[in-house]
């Protein structure tokens, strides 16, 4: 796994929610996941599949409510999501296409550095810098709007689920607008930046950042034909929709917390028959969440590229 520099390892494994870190939840928890698929031995998935079902249990003591309305607690949805990004990450796991699809969509989302493994120590070059701001989204929002305001946006982005919200809602926008790239684009803007819909909570923080959230939006357009395509059409960005559902997934500290990222990523993911998620674990996420018995089903000739 290559080394990285500039972002917090717990935040990168995810250990326990919620995570005040740096990167404002854009970095969160899908590094780990992504090298957990990767690895050459299944060891630690078996392990992270271990602990999930462990969680899985009511309450033997503690407040009678926790105890009465398992597993609709947070508890209970927890275990029960937990399970499901374990499915996910199997998913990933046997189908390397995927994996590499989403690790390069979340390339733009880093703030942190690869290290260079020959000389940990040296500083990026001039050019280097450059390159980096460029092809990435938060380094590029402090070029354009000063380190003070993205930091002082980066602490209500990580409370308010922001950039795992940016991604569902680029998913959601990508599928509903299909070969329709500015449409999908301005959708996302329309979402993040109205009033109307279910937001995480701590969104109205938020809404003083409009320019910031426009251009945010502006530059993870811009990056998804690149990361797609090598930027030949925008159209290659429409093979993202799976890779951003997956991505939405793992970067979210709390999908029980975050309404966008059940219903536009982890329900079709669900559903999808490509990735194989067990009946037993759509059954805790129905019981969890009191979903209904057997949606709709996703086409499977809906395939990533
Ligand atoms: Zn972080
Ligand atoms: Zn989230």
């Amino acid at each position: 796994m290559t080394k990285r520099s500039g972002h917090s390892k717990n935040c990168e494994q995810a250990g326990k929610p919620p995570c005040a870190c740096r990167c404002g939840g854009a970095e969160h928890g899908w590094q780990e996941a992504l090298a957990i698929a990767a690895a050459s031995s299944e060891r630690e998935l078996v392990r992270f599949e271990r602990e999930a079902d462990q969680a899985w249990k009511p309450p033997e003591r503690g407040r009678t409510g926790q105890r009465r309305n398992w597993p609709q607690t947070s508890a209970g949805q927890q275990a029960a999501i937990k399970i499901f990004i374990a499915g996910v990450i199997r998913w990933l796991r046997r189908d390397p296409n995927l994996r590499e699809a989403t690790e390069q969509l979340g390339e733009p989302f880093r703030i942190s550095r690869d290290i260079d493994p020959d000389n940990p120590r040296r500083r990026p070059t001039a050019e280097e810098e450059e390159r980096f701001v460029e092809g990435h989204v938060i380094p590029g929002l402090r070029k354009k709007f000063g380190d003070q305001r993205i930091n002082d946006f980066q602490k209500e982005a990580g409370k308010a689920h922001f950039w795992c919200e940016l991604l569902a809602q680029t998913a959601h926008a990508l599928d509903e607008f299909r070969g329709q790239y500015n449409r999908a684009k301005k959708a996302v803007v329309a979402a993040l930046t109205g009033n109307g819909g279910q937001h995480p909570d701590g969104w109205a923080l938020l809404l003083p950042y409009q320019d910031v959230i426009e251009r945010a939006v502006e530059l993870v357009f811009k990056h998804l034909p690149r990361v797609a395509t090598g930027g030949i059409s925008v159209e290659g960005a429409f093979r993202l929709i799976w890779p951003a559902r997956v991505l939405a997934v793992l970067m979210c500290r709390e999908p029980r917390r975050h309404r966008a990222v059940r219903e536009y990523c982890v329900k079709p993911i669900v559903n999808y028959g490509t990735a194989q998620i067990k009946e037993d674990v759509k059954k805790r996420l129905r019981l969890a969440f009191d979903w209904p018995e057997s949606p709709t089903s996703y086409d499977d000739a809906d395939e990533v590229a």
